[in-house]
């Protein structure tokens, strides 16, 4: 098991406890002021109010908003969360498996 592998899972527990969902879709964002391009990452925000275009920051916004201080590294990073929320995604709508299956249960159930 590579070193991605492994702490996929962890990260995966961690996000649902921080946003509330183990595969949030990102984005890039403004996460410091007077910087040209976005230099951080922010889980995308639902609120119908926030252009999805708008790549500020508000009280709206999921935390985390993690700075990393190149907007290259933050396309990367996005690409990379992104990539791995497709690779077992939400194909078919079917819950996922072999993983926190409690929680999927609950929040199929909640929908
Ligand atoms: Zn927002």
């Amino acid at each position: 098991m590579s070193t991605l592998d492994k702490s996929r899972g962890p990260a995966r527990e961690a996000l649902l406890r921080l946003v509330g969902e183990a595969r949030p879709e990102w984005r890039t964002a403004f996460t410091t002021d007077g910087t040209d391009e976005p230099t951080g990452i922010i889980p995308v925000c639902s609120d119908p109010d926030h252009e999805p275009d708008d790549g500020s920051v508000y009280v709206c916004c999921p935390e985390p908003a993690i700075e990393v201080g190149a907007t290259e590294l933050a396309e990367y990073l996005v690409a990379l969360l992104n990539a791995d929320r497709e690779e077992k995604g939400t194909r078919g709508g079917s819950p996922q498996q072999g993983e926190s299956t409690h929680e999927a249960a609950q929040a199929g159930g909640a929908q």
